[in-house]
């Protein structure tokens, strides 16, 4: 399968990734790879400086995967043209034309799980839904959430933690504590 994208200067907020070719809804972008790794070791790595919090990636409630460059250059947006599936899967979540920036909702990928205290982002991204700060997968409109469900565009393990806040009346579980942030809990 060749490159659908390219990386480019964004020309407003460093670089970002750009179709190369008409992507049609639904089509794979592409599968993000990288090490799976548990959240003590994210925390490791941000300590030691070969990870920042700003570019984890969530693939389980207590797992992340320590993303490529490329990976890392797909930019946030709140109303994006892609999302995931599966563990990592990048998909179109409509048609996207050549030439068009592809971006996804990072609120998507970040679990109920990581509160605000640790992650969170201002935002820029210039729609005219921006949310202006953006936080776990639990910020995120309503609306806009059943956007990507439609779209089949979030990850199982998102699913499965909605699910489970669904079935008791909205109220999320008690989380383990994020190792090294216990007192955020
Ligand atoms: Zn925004």
């Amino acid at each position: 399968m060749g490159a659908k994208f390219k990386i480019q200067d964004t020309g407003k907020y460093g670089l970002g990734v750009f179709a190369d070719e008409d992507i049609k809804k639904g089509e794979t972008i592409k599968v993000f790879d990288g090490e799976v790794i548990d959240f003590a070791e994210t925390e490791e790595r941000i300590k030691e400086g070969s990870e920042n919090r700003t570019d984890t990636f969530q693939v389980g409630l207590e797992l992340d995967m320590d993303l490529d460059e490329e990976s890392r250059s797909f930019n946030h947006s709140c109303n994006p043209n892609a999302g995931f599936r599966g563990i990592s899967e990048l998909i179109a979540i409509r048609d996207i034309k050549k030439g068009e920036e592809m971006t996804y909702d990072y609120s998507a990928t970040v679990g109920p799980n990581v509160p605000a205290s640790l992650w969170e982002m201002s935002c820029d991204c210039g729609a005219t839904n921006c949310r202006k700060i953006i936080g776990n997968v639990l910020t995120i409109p309503k609306e806009q959430l059943n956007k990507y469900r439609q779209a089949g565009a979030l990850q199982d393990y998102i699913l499965k933690e909605l699910d489970i806040i669904e079935k008791n009346n909205g109220i999320s579980p008690k989380y383990k504590p994020i190792p090294g942030h216990e007192e955020l809990s």
